[in-house]
């Protein structure tokens, strides 16, 4: 017999091996398998089996399999279509995509301890009439059509946590398995307990961190049907259930969901696939859903549910919008970002208090702007709506998606002021500026660079809600939904970093961002206040935020924009990104590369193919990177540049990452 197997190399093709039945019993696809690979042995998936010799140049021996592994850890034909669809869609090499469905060293076996059962009975609370509502539509639709995709769209605190939690138990009624994604790792662990008490299942959560033993036995316990309910971050989205009946994404929108390197897939979309290929319903859940996902609402394709009252009873945070072009700023030498006396009057008042503060800044900070003081303007590309980035070095604007350049402006194209100021770098020096402007203050700091693993992570949060600090600086971490009763006080530093970030979907993400930011303000009965300091003020993702806009009128807009420039949702956008440590020899070559290509697709690269440009974060580690984008129209045209690209860059000898959906600059 023969089989064509996938190997955990990033390779893209199929081996061929040779196996005897008497030795090894049947093998299917989806099974594991040991195989010699080079020197060295490797566990290979099953792709084909076959009892035809495959055609081989002659010199080509065939090698043999040489043990099968215990079927407990084959893949199963929902998740083997599952990762095969990932591997072209991502385009990401089919071997190393199976394996992220398979626990870590499957070749070693590991006894599943016994656990007492521990079915307590289901915790009861009652839904408003809301919630009932849609519980009762949700029943319905599926009734109709049974792999239906729900949106339900509601607030913070309007219960859609509750909806899921009644419908899994009707599902896990009929013997069925429930998965629920959230974004957020630190997440699964608060909700463990809420989902267990509710629902009166025993429930494992899944996420990445999990030590390798603990993996492997809550795999091959989901897989024999002996965990029902699963709670994970976005690779539970290959957890091997046998007999699935529910998928839950919650905050739907939530860019976490994307995977940021090696395969590079959203599990939002996989999680959608899956459950069309099970034929079972999805909900998605969110206050402010993707425009993704509302586009696919008003193609007819998912169903929408709104929650509009709130279901618990914690006060809305008051939000105060505070000018930094006309409210007095705090004067001090040593501290370069602008601060409000009234923001930092406001955080005094916490800390004096006995409360907590959070302080809230982007992420990255290797994007630097040019901003206008006095009404926040800023230079957008014209090919791309996109904000123009400033190169310091030639003092010239950019944009890092066509790569179109300009002279920096004398004044503003709106006000015609003249206080021009360059933003986005600074933040590293928060922490000790606040330490200056604020008595008493005890801080931490939570993101990327800081926070390196899930242990630290767990331990900064700790210490915030043990009272241990009162100020918390953080990124888009602090803002997942973790419970500090006692913060009262939240500060947006600078608002236009957010709206105006380099990317098509700055608006989009600055209004989840902020709802989400909005939200962390007043727990329990101390009411909150939220502090977004900015430029811009008149911008409409803040005028949505303060209820004087209709979401509708931006959401119609953006989606527009979208439209007429063919971003997402309605094409595929992709980035290949180039890198090499001769960065003029990569210019070269990335240029040479992107002619030919442009020469092979004729007109349609004039509105489909960006760049080359430079990276946002141009130089890494040694190496320089170029990125060229392309908005296909159809998954075909995806596939076909794709295989191009890849080829050009082999030839070229080039290292080239695929980001297919990119969410991150
Ligand atoms: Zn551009
Ligand atoms: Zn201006």
């Amino acid at each position: 017999m023969y089989i064509k197997v996938a190997i955990p190399r990033p390779i893209d093709s199929l081996f061929d091996y040779e196996y005897d039945e008497t030795e090894l019993g049947t093998i299917q696809r989806g099974d594991l398998v040991q195989v010699p690979f080079g020197r060295s042995r490797v566990v290979a998936c099953v792709m084909e089996v076959s009892e035809q010799k495959p055609n081989l140049p002659e010199k080509i021996t065939l090698k043999k399999a040489t043990s099968k592994i215990d079927s407990e850890f084959s893949i199963t034909e929902d998740i083997f279509k599952l990762c095969k669809f990932g591997s072209e869609y991502y385009q990401y090499p089919i071997g190393e995509a199976f394996f992220v469905a398979v626990p870590p060293k499957p070749e070693t076996f590991l006894k599943t301890r016994a656990e007492k059962k521990h079915e307590a009975p289901p915790f009861v609370k009652k839904l408003n009439e809301e919630q009932q509502a849609a519980l009762d539509t949700i029943e319905a639709e599926v009734g109709k059509r049974s792999n239906t995709v729900f949106l339900l769209e509601g607030i913070t605190g309007s219960g859609k946590t509750e909806v899921y939690i009644e419908y899994a138990k009707k599902i896990l009624e009929q013997n069925k398995s429930v998965l629920i994604l959230v974004p957020e790792i630190a997440l699964t662990a608060q909700l463990k307990d809420r989902f267990e008490a509710a629902l009166g299942h025993k429930i494992a959560l899944w996420h990445s961190a999990l030590a390798d033993g603990l993996r492997q036995t809550q795999w091959r316990r989901v897989k024999k049907g002996e965990i029902k309910v699963v709670v994970g971050a976005r690779s539970a989205v290959f957890a091997p259930f046998q007999n699935l009946g529910l998928m839950v994404v919650d905050e739907e929108h939530d860019q976490t969901y994307k995977q940021e390197e090696r395969f590079r897939y959203q599990a939002r979309d996989l999680a959608i696939y899956r459950a069309r290929q099970l034929n079972i319903p999805i909900i998605l859940g969110s206050a402010t859903p993707s425009l993704e996902t509302i586009q696919r609402v008003r193609e007819g394709k998912y169903f929408q549910l709104h929650l509009k009252n709130r279901f618990s009873t914690r006060p809305l945070p008051e939000i105060k919008l505070v000018s930094l072009s006309d409210e007095a700023l705090v004067f001090n030498e040593k501290v370069k970002t602008p601060f409000a006396v009234k923001a930092i009057e406001a955080m005094q008042g916490a800390i004096d208090r006995g409360e907590q503060v959070m302080v809230f800044l982007n992420r990255r900070g290797f994007s630097q702007f040019i901003l206008c003081k006095d009404c926040g303007w800023i230079k957008k590309c014209e090919n791309c709506s996109i904000s123009m980035t400033h190169y310091q070095r030639k003092n010239e604007l950019r944009c890092h998606v066509c790569g179109t350049k300009c002279p920096v402006p004398d004044n503003c194209e709106t006000c015609h002021s003249h206080e021009l100021t360059g933003m986005g770098s600074g933040t590293e020096s928060l922490e000790d500026e606040l330490r200056l402007l604020l008595r008493d203050a005890k801080i931490l700091r939570l993101d990327r660079d800081q926070v390196t693993s899930q242990k630290r992570l767990e331990e900064v949060l700790n210490q915030f809600k043990n009272l241990e600090a009162n100020v918390l600086i953080g990124t888009q971490m602090l803002v997942k939904g973790h419970d500090f009763p006692k913060v009262t006080c939240v500060v947006v530093v600078l608002a236009d970093m957010l709206l105006k970030w380099p990317d098509f979907r700055a608006s989009e993400r600055a209004l989840q961002t902020l709802v989400q930011v909005a939200g962390r303000a007043g727990r329990a009965e101390l009411p909150g206040e939220v502090i977004i300091q900015g430029y811009d003020l008149e911008h409409p993702v803040l005028k949505i935020l303060m209820g004087e806009e209709s979401k509708e009128d931006f959401i119609n807009n953006e989606l527009e924009l979208r439209q007429a420039l063919h971003y997402p949702p309605f094409s595929r956008f992709v980035r290949y990104r180039f890198e090499a440590n001769d960065v003029d020899l990569l210019k070269i070559k990335v240029n040479r590369m992107m002619d030919a290509l442009r020469l092979e697709l004729g007109k349609v690269a004039e509105e489909r193919l960006m760049g080359p440009s430079e990276a946002l974060l141009f130089r890494a580690n040694q190496f320089y990177r170029f990125d060229v984008y392309y908005k296909a129209a159809t998954l075909d045209e995806l596939f076909s540049v794709s295989r191009r690209v890849k080829k050009m860059a082999l030839i070229e000898e080039i290292d080239l990452t695929v980001d297919v959906d990119p969410y991150s600059s």
